[in-house]
């Protein structure tokens, strides 16, 4: 299929024609996640929409080199204690055990939502010499400055040189206070409040600390980002993505650290998805709001009335575009399991269809005129509501032609080719669902033991054997599989 790809950059507040570095191949960078506890749904968003969107960037035909690194140091809390360190006193364990436990546990969940692995997935801990490389660099060129062990970025000197100080996040260096999330304690080292720690001298008590040139410490959170970015995609790469929670501090302080160690742009167009609300307001492990994905599959919790299966909420994540926000409720998921149900059954019933036109028919122009509109949405900031739209037009007509409403004999081979092509390319490979009703290896046994059920109810019937076919009609009952018949036959659903 043809197109030509449209992104949002968030650094030009437009869409932009995307125009990769090097023909054919992209480095897309995305910052991952701070392991020292369990994921959280909106975590978890932000990562399948990156997931979405390298999905259709290897469908384009693009080859991706995906990094998407592991905050293991550097990422302190207000009171400037290091989360790793945290989570290691309050379990204790040693910093690399809480690193490895939420790693994992980071690594299973996104195998249940049915994410694919990035190509590179660096930790901060194991590029403490890029890091401190990148340090010097900046001291070198005149934007840092050491103060009693720690080195600081010059934000007053860098904006006022280059101008390019808060141009992602769009404020204005006057009015920031110190938002950056260093080490208030040691507040009254900077020379200006917005300027954020690159290296930081480590206290007696501190866990996770490294010998350097200016003391023995520990990188600032924003260093990583830009040091593995560098050395896994180049000083200046094709896409840098992450929530829009992170645009400031931390993707404005690697911009600024970039052009500081290197003089270029770290990348040519900023993506930023949009966060997951609960109850109107920012899903989030600091303020209590929030549900872990572990309690939606299970429905314990207060927010639902049941539980909903990962695939479920994967589709309700793709009902909205990346860059809106969403809102979850039980509402909102029960509609989604039922928009979900519906596109698996159709796959199903998608197999079993037949083809009578030797030529293209009418039916042939609609999947290709519907099919063509899904990938030009995808092409337009992968807007996934409108090509899962066009998905629900498929659905209709695949249940169309098996009701008997459209006749097959307006269908060719070919056009049956490209809608169960356009399907699965949209529906398992773009939109990363699978068919998790039934898991797929059962559900070749449970479409032929059906079928065999099926044909049992039709010959017991045909032979008045009303004690058999009562007796199936009872059990599927009892299994909520509901049978119905059509003018193609009987076909089968479970009711949820
Ligand atoms: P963290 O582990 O806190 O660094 O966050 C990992 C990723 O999750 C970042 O890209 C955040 O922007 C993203 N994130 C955090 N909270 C939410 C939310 N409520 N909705 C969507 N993404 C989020
Ligand atoms: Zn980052």
């Amino acid at each position: 299929m043809k197109g030509s790809l449209h992104l949002y950059n968030s650094l030009t507040r437009r869409k932009e024609e995307f125009k990769p570095i090097n023909e054919g191949f992209i480095g897309l960078y995305v910052c991952g996640p701070t392991v020292y506890s369990d994921v959280h749904l909106g975590n978890c968003r932000t990562f399948m929409s990156f997931d979405m969107i390298y999905r259709f960037l290897l469908k384009f035909g693009y080859n991706v080199r995906y990094v998407r690194n592991i905050t293991d140091v550097g990422h302190l809390l207000d009171d400037g204690e290091d989360r790793i360190s945290k989570g290691a006193r309050k379990d204790k364990l040693e910093p690399m055990e809480v690193v490895q436990k939420y790693t994992n546990g980071f690594h299973d969940m996104m195998d249940i939502f049915n994410t694919l692995r990035p190509s590179i997935e660096p930790r901060a801990t194991q590029h403490i010499i890029e890091q401190i490389e990148m340090v010097q660099d900046i001291l070198d060129n005149g934007y840092a400055y050491v103060e009693n062990g720690s080195v600081y970025f010059d934000t007053t000197k860098f904006a006022e040189e280059t101008g390019k100080y808060g141009k992602l996040s769009g404020r204005v260096i006057e009015d920031l206070l110190a938002e950056s999330r260093d080490n208030l304690k040691n507040q009254s080292e900077k020379k200006h409040p917005s300027d954020f720690a690159i290296w930081m001298k480590a206290a007696p008590e501190h866990l996770m600390k490294w010998n350097s040139p200016w003391s023995e410490g520990f990188p600032g959170w924003h260093l990583e980002c830009s040091a593995m970015s560098t050395k896994y995609l180049g000083k200046t790469f094709d896409i840098h993505g992450g929530g829009n929670d992170l645009k400031f501090p931390h993707h404005e302080n690697e911009i600024a650290q970039n052009e500081g160690a290197c003089g270029c742009s770290p990348c040519n167009y900023w993506l930023h998805t949009n966060m997951l609300l609960m109850n109107g307001k920012k899903m989030s492990k600091s303020d209590g709001n929030t549900i872990s994905p572990e309690e939606l599959f299970s429905g314990d919790s207060p927010h639902v009335s049941k539980g909903y299966s990962p695939m479920v909420i994967r589709f309700f994540m793709l009902m909205a575009h990346y860059r809106s926000t969403v809102d979850i409720s039980d509402e909102a998921l029960q509609a989604a399991e039922k928009g979900y149900k519906k596109l698996m059954e159709a796959g199903r019933s998608l197999k079993q269809l037949e083809a009578h036109s030797a030529e293209a028919g009418k039916i042939d122009e609609q999947i290709n005129s519907i099919s063509q509109s899904a990938f030009d949405d995808m092409c337009d900031d992968f807007n996934t509501p409108k090509a899962l739209s066009r998905m629900f037009e498929l659905v209709n007509i695949i249940n169309s032609l098996k009701g008997g409403q459209l006749d097959s004999k307006e269908l060719s081979s070919r056009g049956l080719e490209t809608l169960k092509q356009t399907y699965s390319s949209f529906i398992y490979d773009i939109f990363g669902l699978k068919n998790d009703l039934v898991d797929n290896d059962q559900s070749k046994y449970l479409d032929g033991l059906m079928n065999l059920v099926i044909d049992i109810r039709q010959s017991s019937r045909e032979k008045k054997d009303w004690d058999t076919s009562d007796k199936i009609r009872d059990v599927l009952k009892e299994l909520k599989i509901q049978l119905k018949d059509g003018q193609s036959g009987t076909d089968w659903t479970i009711d949820g």
